[in-house]
């Protein structure tokens, strides 16, 4: 069928080509320079895009003296612009970023009482609100690099605050937060830590797990919504035209898939679910999801947690804590049975394993249980061995799914976490990549990372922060070309959720997804990469995002 479809479109463009257009599409974007990928390179291909039904029908090349554009109800001139296909950011917290967007801002945030400033006036501007979210806050920016503690909350307000640090893996909350979960000095969980004073008492910080023992009102039908949609309007203004959103509860995916039958949100999104016995046991009576705007069947689990707040699991102890060892999530029983599980479903497994131990142990349990091309994926891949490098790719097609922005974010401090022998393993973009058989799926991890692709362009290529430090790169040999890059943010990742025959280049029966921009992302200069600026988005057919002139 597929070869026969083929066979259709070539004819349909030489028979354009030689008598002029013998169709009408929907849309023509004409005069464009339009990528095509060739094995590890990228080239393009000056010429116009037949679109129809959302899909792309044809693609024309400009022939010297003949007239090739194709007829159609509407067409756009892009005057020369550069065509990439719709980029793609395969790993994100996409409701995480609305949220966060609706929230407390805590970026960049230089001190624990520039936090508590901006706290403030979130109250004074938002008297309505019933609990004071913030996110973003982060100690090793701040003099001392110490944990924040509750008392600087004191007083601000009688609702409840929770503030997440940038990477979700810890809190501070304030005491009415604390007394309303029943959070006490006798609080312990497993998987977690809840930091305490000398005196015994809870410094309000909770470390993964133990976010779980807050008891605070989740927000609202309403504040979802709205969260959804500001995340939406945020992504196609990056360019973005599909989101892997690595993890969530079923409630918010049936509140997204709702909003999309309403045609209220648009944007493609692949989700998974956030993995818990009770949702394994409902997607197996429900089965998958797919429409065209929503692909459901793969899970998320958590290995370990984050480097920054020392839960990564590490094989050896921390250079900078020589008791601590990280943080194991889920017994690696609880794991094997379910990867047994997800793998009778047919479903994809997705883990987040920082640490090299939490790398080591699910590489070797994908190994055992992962069917053939069955691509479960290493979230993160922060620290793994090389032994373990050696396990991605394979007949299993397992595959490391990486944030090249993390690297340039933790690049000043990872070294004290973890020591220099250890460096060597961290950040090995393009070694895993070589392991996984040229494929490494890209994505930014936002709200921990800004939503912006390019920046993730930027960093996977110079393998510098937005400062441009350090001027040599960071260990640039695991830099990746542009061409890789951006094969990492467009058909890597739909190769990652199952559907390079769907969208993820320019191509005859692909979904109509592009990111367009004025200028070439292959030449342009490195500095300017993180300053361009799309000139417009278009999802399924259909342009959602134009820049203003
Ligand atoms: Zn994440």
């Amino acid at each position: 069928m597929k070869a026969h479809l083929y066979a259709f479109f070539a004819l349909l463009i030489v028979s354009i080509s030689s008598c002029g257009p013998a169709f009408e599409a929907d849309v023509t974007l004409a005069n464009a320079y339009i990528a095509q990928f060739d094995g590890d390179s990228l080239y393009y291909l000056h010429g116009h895009i037949a679109v129809q039904d959302g899909k792309i029908l044809a693609i024309l090349p400009i022939v010297e003296g003949k007239n090739t554009l194709p007829a159609a109800k509407d067409t756009v001139d892009l005057q020369g612009a550069y065509l990439y296909p719709g980029f793609i950011d395969a790993h994100a917290h996409f409701l995480g970023q609305g949220l966060a967007m609706n929230s407390v801002n805590l970026w960049g945030a230089k001190s624990w009482s520039e936090c508590v400033d901006r706290v403030r006036a979130f109250i004074a501007e938002h008297p309505d609100a019933s609990v004071i979210r913030g996110r973003g806050w982060d100690q090793n920016d701040w003099p001392g690099m110490e944990y924040p503690t509750l008392e600087a909350l004191e007083g601000l307000t009688d609702k409840p605050i929770v503030l997440s640090r940038i990477d979700g893996h810890a809190v501070v909350a304030n005491s009415v937060a604390m007394e309303l979960s029943g959070i006490t000095a006798e609080s312990r969980i497993e998987g977690g830590e809840i930091l305490h004073f000398p005196n015994g008492a809870p410094t309000g910080v909770l470390i993964d797990n133990a976010e779980s023992l807050l008891k605070i009102a989740q927000p609202s039908e309403t504040e979802r919504i709205d969260a959804l949609l500001t995340a939406q309007a945020r992504c196609y203004s990056l360019g973005l035209t599909s989101v892997h959103d690595a993890g969530l509860p079923t409630e918010d995916i049936d509140l997204i898939h709702r909003l999309q039958d309403e045609g209220q949100l648009t944007i493609p999104l692949y989700v998974m679910v956030s993995e818990s016995p009770e949702a394994l046991k409902l997607w197996k009576s429900r089965g998958p999801l797919k429409s065209d705007r929503l692909d459901v069947h793969s899970f998320k689990f958590y290995s370990d947690g984050a480097l920054g707040s020392r839960g990564a699991l590490l094989r050896q102890p921390y250079n900078d804590r020589h008791d601590h060892f990280g943080l194991q999530i889920r017994s690696y029983d609880y794991k094997q049975e379910a990867a047994q599980e997800v793998a009778a479903m047919g479903w994809q497994m997705n883990t987040h394993a920082i640490g090299d131990s939490a790398n080591h142990f699910m590489l070797e349990l994908y190994q055992a249980f992962a069917p053939n091309n069955s691509r479960w994926r290493i979230e993160h891949a922060q620290i793994v061995s090389a032994m373990d490098r050696m396990r991605f790719g394979g007949s299993q097609a397992l595959l490391p799914s990486v944030q090249p922005t993390h690297a340039t974010s933790d690049m000043d401090w990872a070294v004290e976490r973890l020591g220099a022998h250890r460096m060597p393993d961290a950040y090995a973009y393009l070694e895993l990549r070589q392991a996984a058989g040229g494929i490494l799926p890209l994505g930014t991890d936002f709200p921990v990372e800004e939503v912006n692709p390019l920046y993730t362009l930027y960093a996977a290529t110079s393998r510098k922060a937005l400062d441009g430090h350090p001027s040599e790169g960071f260990q640039i040999e695991n830099a990746l070309t542009r061409s890789q890059a951006l094969k990492g943010m467009t058909h890597d990742a739909a190769y990652a959720a199952f559907q390079e025959e769907e969208l993820g280049e320019v191509k005859s029966g692909l979904w109509a997804n592009f990111t367009i921009f004025t200028e070439d992302l292959l030449t342009c200069p490195e500095d300017n990469l993180p300053l361009l600026n799309v000139l417009q988005t278009w999802v399924q057919g259909a342009c959602v995002y134009t820049a203003k002139p």
